[in-house]
């Protein structure tokens, strides 16, 4: 993912595209020339091995990708094409990790002299430790439903997922055994829209929100987003807490032992380790 390394760069240089993206009408109807630049992320290492086209992104293909996008998907600003032919180039082509895409008008309708205006964004796939629980009617179903529901989503994608875990509920309240387990994805989404999505699937799943630590159909949270710390009102992240939870380090650790907390500095198979610790000493009080 573009946060933890970049990786190799394919560079594209001022390919030019006559297309009709503007807010004025003149624009729409009599188009004008852009300019793209991209730099596309990814592992090149193989197909440098290999010298296997293959094995990379074949950046005329992504050129004429390009030029079929702009023109057939008029937007009035600059901001929306950059954001959604990023978007579409990220969804077609696997090999490409993150982008950075600068598209540039040298003829924008601006009644004085001037070079150029441009607008440049990154983006990529982010990678994400989620974790999952159920303790209510049919437990496997709802949460076999939530990872169908990940994997058929249009930005997010289920790369692996734990064994699940029959565990006995925390924070005290009388309940039936959970099914816990961790999965891992990769995400077009921000943190913020990717619980919302989670929310959606929690939803769909007819869960109620009731006690605090009472029994659910299917709860999703998020663990960890590439190396992010962040805290707003909804959210916070990395997930509060998981370094004292069996159920999340258990399963998490079969997906990404080696993955360090970016707050706790350790890693979950450390975590989990002191964790037992802490719990073996706490039984033979
Ligand atoms: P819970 O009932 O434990 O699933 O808590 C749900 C609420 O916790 C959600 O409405 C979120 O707004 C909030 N929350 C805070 N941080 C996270 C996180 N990392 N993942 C999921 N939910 C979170």
């Amino acid at each position: 993912m573009y946060s933890e390394s970049a990786g190799d760069e394919i560079r594209i240089e001022g390919l030019e595209v006559y297309a009709y993206h503007g807010v004025y009408p003149e624009e729409r109807e009599k188009g004008q020339r852009f300019q793209v630049n991209a730099v596309l992320y990814g592992d090149t290492r193989r197909a440098g091995l290999e010298d296997e086209l293959a094995l990379s992104v074949d950046y005329g293909q992504v050129c004429l990708y390009i030029d079929k996008w702009m023109k057939e998907n008029p937007c009035k600003l600059l901001e929306a094409v950059a954001e959604k032919l990023s978007e579409a180039i990220l969804l077609k082509y696997d090999l490409i990790s993150a982008l950075d895409l600068e598209i540039r008008k040298p003829n924008a309708p601006i009644p004085l002299p001037f070079g150029c205006v441009s607008v440049r964004v990154r983006r990529g796939w982010h990678r994400a430790y989620l974790g999952i629980g159920s303790n209510l009617g049919d437990r496997e179903s709802y949460v076999n439903g939530a990872m169908q529901a990940l994997r058929t989503h249009d930005r997010i994608r289920l790369t692996r997922v734990s064994e699940l875990l029959e565990t006995a509920p925390y924070g005290g309240v009388e309940q039936d055994d959970f099914l816990n387990g961790a999965l891992e994805i990769e995400t077009l989404l921000s943190p913020e829209e990717l619980l919302d999505a989670l929310h959606e699937i929690e939803n769909e799943a007819g869960r109620k929100r009731t006690l605090r630590w009472g029994p659910r159909t299917l709860d999703l949270d998020i663990l960890f987003y590439d190396r992010l710390v962040y805290e707003s009102d909804r959210l916070v992240i990395p997930h509060p807490d998981l370094e004292n939870r069996t159920f999340v380090l258990r399963p998490l650790s079969t997906l990404a032992p080696g993955y360090r907390h970016p707050v706790l500095e350790k890693s979950v198979k450390h975590l989990l380790q002191e964790l037992e610790a802490r719990e073996g000493a706490q039984q033979h009080r």
